[in-house]
């Protein structure tokens, strides 16, 4: 049978690419530098891929794939008219950057404005990759692609379909004439509810094209778009089957046309755990039914960039994984590795389903009771949670790593940060304190590492965008806490004050969504057992005299499921497990949660049902309509709308500050109203994050008398 992958990560074995890119934009090494060693990576690539029947190419990106797309299109803003690719991925008035679909990989969202179309087209990114390749003696090169309906779907202000689609079809010409044969056109899109019609009579414009086109999707199943898709006339479509099983019954409803290719995605190309043999035997037989050998090719469900490179050189993993080396050889048919079926631990299973969920009261009756405890001004100010993590204080994590200190000696030294910053909170005036989770390297990982059921890998790092790359834990079974978490450094820090400090947790929807899980367990139970886990640390802090705790949930929207009809179940449970964490506390207690960078204006709905006593939300990006539509859908809990970006190093004055407070107070009761920034302060320099802090501060006491009027 035949065999594909969609494309391959990027960074390299060593993360050659995050370094070789820091390194050039910090000018220590030169352009053509930085291109050998991009050659180097692909050449690496290509190898491992020898034995398949098609190598991805044009998959490599320095930066980002959309970005890419956006300069072989033309589609480059008036700002960066003679700017470079850099500028553009980076600058000061860089593309924005959002969320690929429901994974943690970031792409530069295209702009077009009145450049577009006079901006010419640059083919040369692909077609550098293409020569290299042949240059490599690729056995059988397919070019990648974005497809031009995500490419419009995705990008802002789209205009002029028909053009892009004729400088498709340019592409497509320019890339015929090297002598390649195939092209692999992803249109991942078509795998949302997304309505398509406007842009799938422009398709006619490709297939004219000399090369042999696969219409690649992938994350889900392809829905109604199924029937268009399969009479396009094409010469393959590649469908994702782990993702989107429904795409099985797609094939059987509608039947598989003759003499295409199907890219069968039966490898899950997104999560670290190997294949099952039999299941994926048990798949190729069914579509073998339906599909002659000599169509179908057995593949990843998508591109393996979203894993990392290998296992090999792990020492701390248990049996069971897989990385892109290895689910290559799962894709050959060669190496199917052990499949370790999850051990259940009975009394976190019996916990779960005895749990009997506790329902708060009402808003209004909890509200009063915070206000006679807690005794806060109008526009309470508070932060999000970190303050900066500076050089010194990674460093003091390495020497306890590497056990040249103490854990005592550690611990009494994050305690002088917390005690530094509590002491100059309250000398600023702050009205709701933070501990400044010095202690904590990640909000995902801080809490895996003490939680059971997480495993870590070593090297097993993903690109997130750039030259950013993480390593999410893995959930590899079922998770429990052993003991509290986050006690110690709360308490200290409220045993400083009689301001009250905010309690600091990850959310498990959070936990969840930025963790590799486990597919033989589901996602629910997952995101329960956490929540259960995290119950126990919020009644801990209460137990000791904790007064607000505040469960962040900035990723709830990004596990969001893209069929329409599968999102509502995954909200629901999204919402139940939150309240799981944090509904058995007493009314006085105040829960806050915290949201960020993501399109929560499409679940506001769900935000509210998450009754949170007080929601901080970024708002200096990009959500304008933010503040109408929580008036709109008649959100009363309180809310703090951030007042300034914390991704920027400008300080915002006293006056820009009161400005944007009064902004929101045209639109919201001050009584309804926080005033905080718009996330953590952990990426900020020591005097950015004071100075902008004490000006918040400053401008909220002076806005306060007239608010209150
Ligand atoms: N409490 C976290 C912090 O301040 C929240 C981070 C986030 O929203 N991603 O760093
Ligand atoms: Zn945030």
């Amino acid at each position: 049978m035949k065999t594909s992958i969609q494309g391959y990560p990027r960074l390299g074995k060593k993360r050659e690419l995050k370094f070789a890119l820091e390194n050039y934009w910090d000018s220590k090494i030169t352009l053509s530098e930085l291109c050998d060693i991009s050659k180097q990576i692909q050449s690496d690539n290509w190898n491992t891929q020898s034995k398949l029947s098609f190598q991805p190419v044009g998959d490599f990106s320095l930066y980002d794939k959309m970005l890419d797309m956006a300069v072989l299109l033309g589609v480059i803003p008036e700002r960066f008219a003679k700017a470079d690719y850099f500028e553009m991925a980076r600058g000061a008035q860089a593309l924005e950057m959002t969320k690929w679909f429901n994974t943690n990989y970031h792409y530069l969202i295209p702009e077009f404005d009145s450049n577009f179309p006079k901006h010419p087209v640059d083919h040369s990114v692909i077609l550098s990759q293409i020569a290299w390749a042949k240059q490599c003696q690729v056995k059988n090169p397919v070019a990648v692609l974005m497809g031009p309906m995500t490419f419009l779907a995705l990008s802002r202000g789209a205009q002029q379909p028909e053009i892009i689609f004729e400088r498709y079809a340019d592409l497509l010409n320019a890339i015929a004439k090297t002598g390649i044969d195939w092209v692999q056109i992803d249109e991942p899109i078509l795998a949302t509810s997304q309505n398509l019609d406007a842009l799938k009579g422009y398709y006619a414009k490709l297939t004219g094209s000399p090369l042999k086109i696969i219409i690649q999707t992938y994350f889900d199943h392809v829905g109604e778009h199924y029937t268009w898709l399969r009479d396009l006339p094409v010469e393959g479509i590649g469908l994702d089957f782990i993702y989107g099983p429904e795409n099985f019954d797609l094939i059987t409803q509608h039947g598989f046309p003759h003499h295409k290719l199907l890219f069968a995605g039966l490898i899950d190309g997104r999560n670290v755990f190997a294949a099952s043999k039999t299941e994926v035997e048990q798949c190729t037989r069914f579509l073998l039914e339906h599909i002659p050998e000599q169509q179908l090719v057995l593949s990843t469900s998508c591109s393996l960039l979203h894993v990392p490179l290998t296992i090999k050189g792990e020492t701390h993993l248990p049996p069971g994984l897989a990385f892109a080396e290895e689910k290559i050889r799962e894709v050959l048919g060669i190496q199917f590795h052990t499949e370790v079926a999850t051990k259940p631990n009975p009394a976190v299973r019996q916990r779960i389903a005895n749990h009997k969920p506790v329902e708060r009261s009402p808003y209004v009756k909890r509200s009063e009771i915070q206000q006679a405890h807690l005794n806060l001004p109008t526009l309470p100010t508070t932060s999000i949670g970190s303050f900066p993590q500076t050089q010194e204080i990674r460093a003091l994590r390495h020497k306890l790593i590497q056990k040249e200190i103490t854990p005592e000696n550690y611990d009494q030294q994050i305690q002088q940060y917390i005690q530094d910053w509590v002491r100059w909170q309250e000398q600023i005036g702050m009205d709701v304190l933070v501990h400044g989770e010095f202690e904590r390297n990640d909000m995902v990982e801080y809490f895996a590492q003490q939680l059971q059921g997480f495993v870590f890998t070593q090297q097993g790092w993903v690109q997130s965008y750039g030259s950013r790359a993480y390593r999410a834990p893995i959930v590899y079974s079922d998770v429990s806490r052993p003991k509290s978490m986050t006690v110690k450094e709360s308490v200290f820090a409220q045993s400083l004050t009689s301001k009250p400090v905010k309690g600091m947790l990850t959310g498990p929807v959070t936990m969840l969504n930025w963790s590799f899980v486990r597919p033989d367990l589901s996602r629910e139970q997952v995101c329960k057992q956490i929540a259960l886990a995290l119950r126990d640390e919020v009644l801990d802090l209460e137990k000791h005299g904790i007064k607000m705790i505040q469960v962040d949930e900035p990723a709830l929207r990004e596990g969001l499921p893209l069929q329409q009809d599968k999102q509502q179940a995954y909200l629901d449970w999204a919402v139940e497990a939150f309240h799981w964490t944090v509904n058995e506390v007493q009314d006085k207690t105040q829960i806050h949660t915290h949201m960020c960078y993501s399109d929560f204006e499409n679940i506001i709905e769900d935000i509210r049902k998450l009754d949170a006593d007080v929601l901080s939300i970024e708002f200096a990006r990009s959500h304008t309509q933010l503040l109408e539509l929580l008036r709109d859908k008649h959100y009363t809990n309180a809310v703090g709308p951030g007042v300034y970006d914390v991704h920027s190093p400008a300080i915002p004055s006293v006056d820009d500050l009161k400005k944007q407070i009064s902004k929101l107070l045209d639109k919201l009761p001050a009584k309804q109203l926080w005033v905080n920034p718009d996330c953590g302060l952990k990426t900020r320099k020591t005097d950015e994050a004071r100075q902008a802090l004490a000006h918040m501060v400053e401008a909220a006491r002076e806005v306060r008398p007239v608010a209150i009027s």
